[in-house]
């Protein structure tokens, strides 16, 4: 297939929903790593055209909603400083930090601007040489080689009052810590397109062989989706895990290696704290020594304590696939859009977002 169009066609849909109905005889949980696939899964209703055994999971995959406590706090604390200029994406802008977020900061006169991009961040630096510029690292594989780019740019063009704070994370290591968490039962991951394209199928291998467990690379829209879930119920229905590439017009099995150069020229792997998971180790990127001078972290001596989620918020359990949102006793009561308490309600790929705008 060729066209976007191709990838919606109802009948190839309706083809292969019947094959999924016809196939599917297992109670299998399946996971949706990205929060981008739990917008289309809802975006498409996907949800209610499968068999009642078959569920969907959202998981980790929204770099937002995975953003631990101390990290949101630390930007609120760059915002504080004077003379600081916080760049950060707007998803960002409202998540609650134990005592504040960035738009109440904004409200109260901080200089926190949204950007696009990273490039936009280091502009900004450029053009206010007076002030030291932060820029908010938040992201996965998709977004770390463009941060390393821009930290690189920094560096070649001598642009000394800008940093990065860096809350990156690996999807790999994130995928082998719920499958070590008691309590989670996942029958096969539906994996982020996006992510591997950075990544290449290669990257999951090691979990895929550790844990035995049913793995499929999809696209985003409806037809990668159904197509992906089918190929995990077939997994399942003859006992045969696999890893398997349903995004081949855009994932290979070795990823965008310039990219991944990129990145590892910049960042090392580090142990991070993951929202409601705790540490997971390895599974963070921060900063080579060499680029000491643009680690915010350093440059500012930022270290945030670790604090406990808002209270009654189960984000860390629906990350992990433990509960829905509906199963937390605040959603749509205290937690809405307008008043969000913890960050899967922030985010546009948030779990509880989505279920709130489409349930
Ligand atoms: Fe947290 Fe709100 Fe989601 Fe509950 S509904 S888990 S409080 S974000």
């Amino acid at each position: 297939m060729k066209y976007i169009k191709e990838y919606r066609d109802s009948g190839l849909a309706k083809n292969i929903i019947k094959a999924i109905k016809a196939e599917s005889k297992k109670e299998l949980a399946l996971m949706e790593v990205c929060g981008t696939h739990t917008m289309s899964i809802f975006r498409h209703g996907i949800r209610s055209v499968l068999p009642s055994n078959i569920s969907l999971l959202s998981g980790p995959g929204c770099p937002v909603c995975v953003t631990a406590q101390q990290d949101i706090d630390a930007f609120v604390e760059f915002a504080r400083i004077e003379n600081v200029i916080v760049t950060t994406f707007g998803d960002l802008m409202k998540v609650p930090g134990s005592g504040s977020s960035l738009t109440k900061e904004k409200a109260r006169g901080a200089d926190v601007k949204i950007v696009y991009s990273m490039f936009d961040a280091l502009q900004i630096a450029k053009n206010n040489q007076d002030k030291e510029v932060v820029f908010c690292g938040v992201g996965f594989e998709t977004t770390i080689p463009t941060i390393a780019a821009g930290i690189l740019s920094a560096k070649n063009e001598e642009v000394k009052n800008f940093s990065v704070y860096s809350a990156n994370k690996l999807t790999p290591p994130a995928l082998a810590a719920l499958m070590e968490t008691k309590g989670v039962k996942i029958d096969g991951f539906i994996l982020p397109g996006h992510v591997s394209v950075i990544t290449g199928t290669n990257a999951y291998r090691a979990t895929f062989e550790k844990y035995d467990i049913p793995s499929v690379i999809a696209g985003f829209e409806p037809i990668d989706i159904l197509n992906a879930v089918l190929m995990l119920i077939r997994q399942n229905e003859s006992n045969s895990p696999a890893l398997e590439n349903a995004y081949p017009r855009a994932v290979s099995d070795q990823g965008n290696i310039k990219a991944k150069t990129i990145m590892n020229q910049v960042f090392e792997i580090c142990n991070t704290v993951w929202r409601g998971i705790g540490e997971i180790p390895l599974s963070g990127m921060s900063l080579k020594p060499e680029y000491n001078q643009f680690d915010a972290a350093i440059k500012f001596n930022m270290n945030m304590p670790n604090v406990p989620e808002p209270k009654g918020c189960a984000c860390g359990d629906i990350l992990m696939g433990l509960k829905t949102p509906e199963a937390c006793a605040l959603y749509k009561k205290a937690c809405t859009p307008i008043n969000p308490v913890g960050p899967c309600m922030v985010s546009s790929e948030g779990a509880c977002a989505a279920y709130y705008r489409y349930n």
